[in-house]
């Protein structure tokens, strides 16, 4: 058999092996979606239907595009092209330019808050830290959904958005930040989205060009496309069919950018000739990982048909997971780096290790405990390294030093650079000077991965990928246990993961309450956790912030059920006001609950699961509640006309 089609059973041989034209895979985690898209290309460069230079794969994190590359290199294909659509479409922008724009190219967006800071005070919109951010990202949720700022009042209006200001003072900050922006002639990470669809929509001479360029399309983890990446795919691909698709509709986790599996899913009326492929083998995980994942999203809510898939464990057995209460979060985070280490002793390299969490916020109590152990780690999807003082100034420093005449290889010249700064050949002591020393070293380390992939790269083009990575918060590999947001850890594995501060407020996050939508897109993101450990599984949290704090947060409602019998009680802890005053929901659905309704079935009206005490007597504790505020009698909330009025 050829060698590109074993190893893979026979459903993904079937796409490999798929003639060009239309495919998709609609197949859940850990399904080898990305193993078949990258056999898929490397069979049709070998067998002659493309070359390898024609063809443009597209994932949406830089980490997932260099592993990609690196499992396209290992099947001998080497002048693919494995980008993140922002950096596919910079590289097309900087290429056109002359043609659709002329003069001197536009500089990327640095300090985007900044502007929008200014285009805030300009139009006398609040400028509070916190209003800034949420401006700048309904900014960049109506550019990513294609909403012009005079569209955004009836988008943000159909879409039921919590708008962070009022929407006509959002539309003006909208404006006045575009106007600033191009006024200064810069780019932000959108623009050059926009920009690449309409340079092919509207010149058509660039179009043929690329067109003859690129022949071949595949994309990677198509469930999270947004209408203005849809736009580019579709400037791309033209009148031609040659896209393969894979996603998983349950591993949706930026809808609240933009974002949705729509297209995914309908790929096939899109394209009715196309060639669907179901996956249901799950090789990364052991069969109790499956099992648990498989748990977690059966009681989603909504899914759409085509996404109702169970995956069938096909490793051997391995441990089963486990779900542990602690006190505080630096006893959470402790026992987390204990075991680490214990891991590390037993064998497992560092690198294969991960603790995903929520927010990045929460980084900092596991940093401290794996630092107290010396365990080394790296920091994904975090702004700290792109953050540090000596990286800004190092990133200004290249960025100049591209102009100059491009001696030696690119590590050479990007240490020489550095030196300038303060990079010498052998470390400083310890302390800031040396922290200082090793992310500077990690830069000279990026730039010799760079040459690796990008044999020509110059300091031009290796300023670019720092830009990038800034943006995408992807900053360099450094040999260590893996700290990461869920949304960074998509698409990755690891031999062991540990799941933190699975507490409500948490995941799902605060803001997601009462929001049934943001609560099926925060149970997704466990399940992508979930789905991302190959062996071990520890799921944890903690029923206080600090040590010794007021045990008030309850575990996550994603736990109910999972937790399996015989777990210590973990419920009836002292309940904050909050949980006092938002209406009770069923743990498994999250159907709110009527005190009335679930007391009579003994279950919850939506799902099957049932009530238990302590849920009911947080509704009674609700209805008190609820009684004293309305100044009724408690018995009154029930009744089916008052329910109505709450
Ligand atoms: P995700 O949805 O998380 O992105 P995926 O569907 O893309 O997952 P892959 O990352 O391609 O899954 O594969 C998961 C793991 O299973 C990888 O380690 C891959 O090498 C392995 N794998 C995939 N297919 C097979 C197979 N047929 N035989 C053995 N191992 C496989
Ligand atoms: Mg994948």
């Amino acid at each position: 058999m050829d060698p590109l089609l074993e190893g893979l059973d026979p459903e993904q041989r079937a796409a490999v092996e798929a003639p060009r034209g239309p495919v998709c895979v609609l197949a859940g985690a850990g399904t080898g979606k990305t193993r078949t898209i990258t056999h898929r290309i490397a069979y049709l460069v070998q067998r002659g239907h493309v070359a390898p230079g024609q063809v443009l794969a597209v994932t949406f994190t830089a980490r997932a595009a260099g592993e990609m590359r690196t499992r396209l290199r290992a099947l001998g294909v080497t002048a693919a092209q494995a980008r993140t659509f922002h950096a596919a479409a910079l590289r097309q922008l900087r290429y056109f330019w002359p043609k659709v724009v002329g003069g001197d190219q536009w500089q990327l967006v640095e300090g985007k808050l900044r502007i929008v800071a200014q285009a805030a005070s300009k139009v006398g919109a609040p400028t509070s830290a916190e209003s800034l951010r949420d401006m700048a990202s309904e900014i960049e949720w109506s550019k990513a959904s294609l909403i012009t700022p005079d569209g955004y009042p009836a988008a943000a209006a159909s879409t039921h958005r919590d708008t962070p200001v009022p929407a006509d003072q959002l539309v003006l900050v909208y404006q006045a930040y575009e106007q600033l922006k191009n006024r200064a002639q810069m780019l932000d990470f959108d623009d050059l989205l926009l920009h690449t669809a309409a340079a092919l929509e509207e010149h058509s001479e660039v179009a043929d060009e690329f067109r003859d360029r690129y022949r071949c399309f595949v994309v990677d983890e198509y469930q999270d496309v947004t209408p203005l990446q849809q736009r580019v795919l579709d400037a791309w691909v033209g009148q031609r069919d040659d896209l393969t698709v894979v996603g998983d509709a349950n591993q949706t986790i930026y809808s609240f950018a933009g974002a949705s599996p729509r297209p995914l899913l309908d790929f096939a009326r899109r394209f009715p000739e196309a060639h669907v492929v179901r996956l249901e083998r799950d090789y990364r995980s052991t069969p109790q990982v499956v099992g648990l994942a498989n748990e977690v999203i059966k009681w989603a809510r909504g899914r759409p048909a085509g996404s109702r898939l169970q995956l069938i464990g096909q490793r051997p057995d391995g441990p089963r997971p486990t779900f542990t209460e602690f006190g505080d979060e630096p006893e959470e985070a402790s026992a987390v780096a204990q075991r680490v280490r214990k891991l590390l002793a037993d064998g497992v390299a560092a690198s294969e290790i991960a603790i995903l969490y929520r927010v990045n916020a929460q980084s900092e109590v596991f940093e401290q405990a794996l630092t107290e152990l010396d365990i080394p780690y790296q920091v994904r999807g975090g702004e700290r390294f792109f953050a540090r003082g000596e990286v800004r100034q190092a990133m200004v420093a290249l960025r100049g030093a591209s102009h100059a005449p491009p001696e030696g290889d690119l590590p050479s010249q990007v240490r020489q650079v550095l030196a300038r700064l303060g990079l010498t050949d052998e470390p400083p002591a310890g302390g800031s000077a040396r922290e200082k020393w090793e992310s500077l070293l990690a830069l000279v380390e990026l730039a010799e991965e760079l040459v690796t992939v990008l044999a020509d790269a110059d300091l031009a083009r290796f300023a670019v990928e720092l830009d990038m990575r800034a943006e995408a918060q992807h900053p360099p590999t450094v040999e260590g246990v893996t700290l990461a947001s869920l949304h960074a850890a998509k698409g990755l594995e690891w031999d062991a993961v540990f799941l933190v501060g699975l507490v409500e407020g948490t995941l799902p996050i605060m803001h997601a309450d009462g929001d049934d939508a943001a609560i099926e897109e925060e149970r997704r993101l466990l399940y992508v956790g979930v789905t991302r450990a190959r062996e071990h599984l520890w799921l944890s949290w903690a029923l206080a912030r600090a040590a010794g704090g007021r045990k008030y947060r309850r575990r996550s409602r994603f736990m109910y059920g999972l937790v399996p019998d015989g777990h210590p009680a973990t419920l009836g802890t002292k309940r904050d006001s909050l949980q006092k005053r938002s209406k009770p929901t069923c743990r498994i659905c999250s159907a709110t609950l009527v005190e009335a309704v679930a007391v009579k079935l003994g279950r919850c009206k939506n799902c099957p699961s049932d009530v238990d005490e302590e849920l009911l007597e947080r509704l009674r504790t609700w209805r008190a509640g609820r009684a004293r505020e309305l100044k009724v009698p408690s018995y009154v909330v029930f009744t089916d006309a008052t329910l109505l009025a709450i």
